[in-house]
């Protein structure tokens, strides 16, 4: 079998039963007749739409031809292959190999993981798969439960702290549009593609160039890494939350956990905890600091959500392509480098979705967007966000940057109550209003999907001036890249806070968190007095992961970052324990 890098696909290549045409498409970059191909498979496809006069599809193909004779004069550049496209032999990824020690003669004692996001599930998987009993907490509900408190809050219910859209089973991206593209290019996101369709996920996310999942498959793909959890000798306990670590010498001996509906505690025995706890998780990130553990200021950004009519993105993204059924709804990803040194930046994307009310807290409005498999709304919404650094937090505190996430979600809340809304109801204002300096005007053509609604304020109440003054610059420039990025009627939706994790949790090479040793004995309160620079080397058991802590941005790069952690957990365990 070869691998065929660069082959051209007519549009009709995407509609069901077109196999026939993908076997043509790869004979002619061969240069060999149609009936020599016995088999040509996807391995990855994307749509090309650099000229909006001929949009096509470019895709790598796994070819076998009937004669090797011929495969090998194909591998050899001898069978007139067409210009670009590339040959070579097919080598299949191995799969993921998890270190098996249920049959150990002393297995190590069993790590607790905390958080059942991406980060948390996947870790959670691999130690299970490994036999080492991993207990799965997670302070929000099972996932069907949780679907029913989201709905109830967009309905107009309470909030409920622990399960929302940021927390509960499955995590910040269980209600999101499940988009898997990522930056990282380590070789374990192949196995998290496939463990995820051996959990119920669509099969094109292996070939798919940006696959995505939809909140509707998600739900029940979340659901499947749970069973396979347990059936492979893991726990998973819900409403249970991570409130305070037990450390000696800097060493992790217990973990205490709440129940947060019934407020029963109790203190865990445990050398090893996986901290999978996500970027919105602020009493944990206090509870870490008040611990000793080092961590500093990071990075994150600000904005909106802003939502077009999808009609307006597909024309400007495929011409009068757009209309054609294979294509689905277009997406895009823009970013314009402005001379006051900012970046404004689009950010997950959601094609056919809708906006979501993402708050945790209560009297915060926060932002985000999700849609289904079929993103068929109708209406295409994505983060635009300002990157802002330590040096806007206004403060040196570690965790400054929560506390201005905090202000800005306050401000809005208290924007759209002051407009006329209800609680939770998010301020919301048509692009030319903004950058006019008017509000109050509803969009003619975009009616906002935000499910508690919206009211017409201005924007400019909740947000700093500078992340407004960036917005507006960058949206003129975005314009440019995206014909009618700037549309006055389109609606941009406040405030978009969670881009990323405000802090991050230091670890070393071992993948451990250190802690100052004056804080060791888990004394709440003592952090005030610690010294978070300072350097330490100490083993801790705690292995900070995914998002929440600061190495990783979606769910991608957050289950990798979870694979990688139960590899170096399970290493430090077993070598312990003495098992090799
Ligand atoms: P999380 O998913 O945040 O999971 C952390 C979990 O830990 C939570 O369930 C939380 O309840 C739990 N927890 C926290 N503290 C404790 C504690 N003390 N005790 C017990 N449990 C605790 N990314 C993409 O790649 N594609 C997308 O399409 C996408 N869309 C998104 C849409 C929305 C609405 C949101 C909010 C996010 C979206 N993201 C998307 C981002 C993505 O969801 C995150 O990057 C990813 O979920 C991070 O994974 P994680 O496991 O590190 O943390």
């Amino acid at each position: 079998m070869i691998r065929v890098e660069n082959v051209r696909l007519p549009l009709d290549a995407g509609l069901p039963d077109s196999d026939r045409l993908v076997t043509r498409a790869a004979a002619r970059a061969l240069g060999v007749d149609a009936g020599t191909v016995a088999h040509a498979r996807l391995l990855r496809r994307s749509v090309d739409a650099r000229k909006r006069s001929d949009v096509h599809f470019t895709a790598t193909l796994v070819v076998g031809l009937s004669d090797p004779a011929l495969e090998r004069r194909a591998l050899e550049g001898e069978t007139g292959c067409a210009r670009g496209v590339r040959v070579a032999p097919y080598e299949p990824a191995a799969p993921l190999r998890v270190p098996d020690l249920h049959c150990a003669s002393a297995r190590p004692p069993r790590p607790i993981v905390v958080g059942a996001g991406p980060s948390g599930l996947f870790a959670a998987l691999y130690l299970a798969e490994a036999g080492m009993r991993p207990l799965l907490v997670e302070q929000g509900q099972p996932v069907e439960q949780r679907v029913r408190a989201v709905e109830r809050f967009n309905r107009g219910g309470q909030l409920d702290p622990f399960s929302n859209i940021q927390f509960g089973e499955g995590g910040a991206g269980t209600f999101s549009d499940g988009k898997l593209t990522t930056g990282t290019k380590s070789p374990l996101a192949r196995h998290v593609l496939s463990w995820l369709v051996d959990a119920g996920a669509p099969a094109e996310i292996l070939w798919q160039a940006k696959p995505h999942v939809g909140t509707d498959r998600l739900v029940e793909v979340v659901r499947h890494l749970r069973e396979r959890i347990v059936a492979c000798g893991g726990e998973v306990r819900f409403d249970t939350q991570l409130s305070d670590l037990r450390l000696h010498e800097g060493r992790l001996t217990a973990a205490v956990l709440r129940n947060v509906r019934t407020e029963a505690c109790e203190q865990v025995p445990a050398a090893q905890l996986v901290l999978a706890c996500g970027h919105s998780a602020r009493d944990t990130f206090q509870l870490m600091r008040n611990a000793g553990a080092r961590m500093e200021r990071k990075a994150f950004s600000l904005g909106v959500r802003i939502e077009h009519p999808q009609g307006l993105i597909d024309r400007a993204q495929y011409g009068a392509a757009c209309a054609h059924p294979a294509l689905g709804a277009a997406d895009y990803k823009l970013v314009a480098h402005l001379p006051s040194g900012r970046n404004v930046y689009t950010f997950c994307m959601c094609p056919g979705g809708e906006v979501v009310c993402a708050a945790s807290e209560q009297g915060g409005v926060v932002v985000n967007g999700m849609s289904r498999f079929a993103r068929d709304t109708g209406q295409a919404n994505s983060a635009l966000l300002v990157g802002v650094g330590p040096g806007d937090f206004g403060s040196d505190d570690v965790l400054a940057g929560i506390d201005l996430q905090r202000r800005i979600e306050r401000a809005a809340f208290a924007c759209a109550r002051k407009a006329g809304g209800d609680a939770y109801q998010a301020p919301a204002q048509t692009v030319g209003d903004f950058l006019s300096g008017r509000c109050g005007r509803a969009s003619a053509a975009v009616r906002p999907s935000y499910a508690r609604g919206v009211v017409w304020a201005d924007l400019r109440a909740c947000l700093p001036a500078f992340v407004c003054d960036a917005l507006a610059e960058g949206l003129r420039a975005l314009d440019g890249r995206l014909r009618g990025f700037a549309d006055p009627q389109a609606v941009m939706i406040g405030v978009e806070t969670r881009s990323s994790s405000p802090v991050r949790v230091l670890r070393g090479a071992s993948m451990q968190a250190s802690f100052v040793a004056a804080a060791s004995q888990g004394a709440a309160g003592a952090a005030d007095a610690l010294d978070f620079s300072e350097p330490d080397a100490l083993i801790s058991g705690v292995y900070p992961s995914g998002e929440g802590p600061g190495y990783a941005g979606g769910i991608m790069s957050a289950a990798v970052d979870g694979l990688r952690v139960a590899e170096a957990c399970l290493r430090h365990a077993a070598a312990q324990a003495g098992v090799s």
